[in-house]
């Protein structure tokens, strides 16, 4: 085992220290050599040293870059040093994390990482959180607990009775919402096309006025979808405003910000984030702007017994503690032992870093749409936070920039539609990203236009 790991190491080690020196998009003949890993399945057990130089030799150049300086694809993030350090330690610890039981400290981290997160984020205290997979994962978790909520209230068990016979329950999101948040909808029987949508500005933020036309048009349960951050322009809905028409209406608030969130820990933010303290329920991600390994989504609740009641999960064999148990907060019982990572970024970053991680790349963000416009490009969004979203002409010539980009390998951009426009997407969510990394990127973009 221990020659095996120093192996792994030295070999993850050499990974990351020659990442920055190479193309961000793998080359295609490192995807074509992916082959190599497939073929019969072994009929004997193979020595595990030569796994691992197959998965090294022929996986590693078949990555993209993603935990490097220069992705600015999605809204995708790096892995700071102490959260990838800490996944190794705790892939050997092999905890099962749905348990006080089996974990007592995969369930204290995860206590404390919520008790940090709750603080940072400004959430209130009484908020209770489960540790899922991602942003998906989060708003269908968060979304369970809405459901709970929202039909209890008028006297039905969604639970035990599923949504058979059940008084309807109106969902409304604006036209913007991430195309995640329909899945989960999908997936909790709300669906995915009686969704009622509300208009949106410019940016792509949701109207109050039509928020509030749209609640008078009907009555009964209600769940109001908001955003933090969209996933083009990264604008915020106005959080204050919507949250007192929706409370007005008896409606419950949820706020997807799977990167956006994270601008609450900023007191620079406040005002662009004012209101969202007081929705009812959150998601976001750890694997983005918070910038740990995949996979680590995060759902708040503040009416933590609407979450466990959604959750709830009981059986002989399965030990409650007095403490809180992992199990009770998520759909899944067994799983990995999340909040390791996500307390290892919160405990090496402090509050301080979390803020400059956040301010650094909206800063960054600002100076690529300041470089993109002065070479005569037309930026879409206001710089709202990390996200820019820039025209380089009709849709072949985006096209043609953004294929000449990704080839040139200094960086990674990929493409969008902002509101029927087609344009480039730039999000910078890395902790590792410099201002020199920005510049370099700026002349590759602006070589690669040019
Ligand atoms: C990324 C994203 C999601 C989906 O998150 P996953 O972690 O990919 O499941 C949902 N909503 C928004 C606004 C996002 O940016």
């Amino acid at each position: 085992m221990r020659d095996l790991l120093m192996d792994a190491a030295g070999r993850a080690i050499r990974y990351l220290e020659t990442l920055d020196a190479r193309s961000v998009a793998p080359s295609r003949e490192a995807v074509d050599n992916l082959k190599g890993l497939g073929g019969p399945f072994p009929e004997r057990p193979g020595d595990p040293r030569e796994v691992i130089r197959l998965l090294d030799e022929l996986g590693s150049p078949a990555t993209v870059a993603t935990a490097g300086r220069r992705f600015f694809g999605f809204v995708i993030g790096g892995s700071l040093p102490a959260t990838v350090a800490a996944s190794w330690l705790a892939s050997a610890w092999d905890q099962n994390a749905g348990l006080v039981a089996i974990s007592p400290v995969g369930a204290a981290l995860e206590r404390i990482a919520l008790e940090w997160l709750r603080e940072a984020l400004h959430l209130p205290p009484e908020t209770a959180g489960g540790f899922v997979t991602g942003a998906t994962t989060a708003n269908f978790t968060a979304l369970s607990a809405a459901r709970h909520a929202v039909l209890e209230r008028v006297g039905w068990d969604v639970e035990g009775q599923g949504l058979f016979g059940a008084p309807p329950v109106r969902v409304i999101a604006g036209a913007e919402a991430h195309p995640t948040l329909f899945r989960s909808l999908g997936m909790l029987g709300l669906g995915r096309k009686r969704v009622e949508t509300v208009a949106v500005d410019r940016q792509g933020r949701m109207r109050p006025e039509a928020l509030q036309e749209t609640l008078q048009r009907g009555s009964g349960p209600a769940i109001v979808c908001i955003q933090a951050g969209n996933v083009n322009s990264g604008a915020f809905d106005p959080a204050a405003e919507l949250c007192a028409i929706a409370h007005a209406a008896g409606a419950w608030v949820h706020v997807d910000g799977a990167f956006g969130l994270w601008a609450m820990a900023s007191p620079a933010r406040a005002a662009q984030t004012a209101g969202l303290s007081e929705a009812d329920s959150w998601a976001t991600d750890a694997h983005k702007w918070l910038n740990v390994p995949y996979d680590s989504g995060l759902a708040f609740v503040r009416e933590g017994e609407a979450l466990r009641a959604a959750m709830a999960l009981s059986a002989p064999y399965l030990p409650q503690g007095e403490s809180r148990e992992p199990s009770q907060f998520t759909p899944e019982l067994s799983r990995r032992a999340r909040g390791v990572e996500v307390w290892a970024a919160l405990r090496s970053l402090g509050r301080q870093g979390l803020i400059d991680l956040v301010e650094r790349d909206c800063r960054f963000a600002r100076r690529f749409a300041q470089g993109l416009q002065e070479a005569g490009y037309e930026v879409l969004n206001e710089i709202a936070l990390n996200q820019v979203v820039v025209s380089f002409g009709d849709e072949a010539a985006n096209q043609r920039v953004i294929a000449a980009i990704q080839s040139d390998g200094t960086c990674w951009c990929g493409g969008t539609v902002w509101q029927g426009t087609p344009a480039m997407r730039i999000s910078v969510s890395s902790w590792a990203t410099t201002a020199e990394d920005v510049e370099r990127s700026l002349a590759a973009m602006l070589a690669a236009a040019g």
